[in-house]
């Protein structure tokens, strides 16, 4: 019996138990990495197609974690967003971002600054209270700041997000539907949604290959969007064939890193100057 249970751990519990350790750990380091300053946001610049003008930037969360070097958010996002750590994580990148968009206007950048909020942050009831307290305590111009939310986010309680976009637009802020295509919105949908952008998402953009691409699913994306006033940003562009082939398409913003990685926010304000070329 005894053997038996030991057998039935090895094969069934032990690799989830491995698991539960490997999360608890990382769930306590996440709760110390935000008092020990190991959080850093990087920001990834979105370039105006027909200017080639850094136009704004995406906060994007890395964690500095020791013994480990740099963490990407897709390895302790999920977790924080289970553990509930999100909303304190989210409340430190709003200020840290505030602040931020602050010291560049101060060095004379004006820069916006998108910032993602996760599905638990979006549900969040005093959300749109908790953004105006960091506004108002950090004296931030609104209309630097925008919010990407997912298309699958929204579509979780469309009713209640078209409500909480709403309230969003209604307080000046830009708001960008992210990962658009993977959501599987009905796509009357969008036009309940007042988004000032739409995102396609990478995958739509890594099968763009200059010669055997099939133009009509982004096409009639970027159509759809613009008969609807709504501003298109292409993820996750590597390539000059992309960016061409967007370009072609009446696509408004890139990002990827055909402009540029997440970078810190001194190296972007390097890249970003004014007078400086691209
Ligand atoms: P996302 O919002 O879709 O962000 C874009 C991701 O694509 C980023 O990954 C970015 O580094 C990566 N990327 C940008 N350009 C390229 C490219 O040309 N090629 C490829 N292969 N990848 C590119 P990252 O920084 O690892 O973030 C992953 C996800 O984690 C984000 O996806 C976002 O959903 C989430 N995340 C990041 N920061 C935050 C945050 O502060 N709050 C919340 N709630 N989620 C965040
Ligand atoms: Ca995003
Ligand atoms: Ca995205
Ligand atoms: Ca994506």
């Amino acid at each position: 019996k005894e053997l038996g249970r030991n057998q039935y751990q090895f094969y069934k519990e032990l690799p989830r138990r491995k698991d539960g350790e490997k999360n608890l750990a990382l769930e306590t380091g996440l709760r110390y990495a935000l008092e020990r300053g190991e959080l850093e946001v990087y920001y990834q610049p979105k370039v105006e197609v027909d200017s080639g003008r850094c136009y704004a930037a995406e906060a994007l969360l890395r964690w500095r974690r020791p013994g480990h070097g740099l963490v990407s958010p897709g390895q302790f996002i999920p977790l924080a967003e289970e553990s509930g750590l999100i909303v304190e994580i989210g409340e430190w990148l709003l200020r840290t971002v505030c602040l931020q968009i602050a010291q560049w206007r101060d060095a004379g950048l004006d820069m916006a600054v998108a910032v993602n909020l996760s599905p638990h942050q979006f549900r969040q009831k005093n959300l749109l209270e908790r953004i105006d307290a960091i506004l108002e305590a950090t004296g931030t111009d609104r209309s630097r700041l925008e919010f990407e939310i997912t298309e699958s986010t929204m579509m979780h309680d469309p009713q209640q997000a078209v409500d909480t976009v709403r309230r969003l637009k209604s307080r000046g802020l830009a708001l960008s539907i992210d990962d658009f295509g993977t959501g599987y919105s009905s796509l009357s949908y969008l036009k309940l949604f007042p988004v000032d952008y739409l995102k396609i998402d990478r995958s739509f953009v890594q099968d763009i290959d200059a010669q055997q691409a099939d133009p009509r699913i982004v096409r009639a994306i970027i159509a759809l969007a613009h008969s609807l006033d709504i501003r298109v940003v292409a993820e996750g562009v590597e390539t000059a064939g992309q960016f061409e082939f967007l370009k072609r398409h009446q696509c408004d913003l890139i990002q990827g890193y055909f402009f540029g990685p997440p970078m810190p926010a001194d190296e972007l304000m390097e890249r970003a100057r004014p007078g400086r070329p691209s």
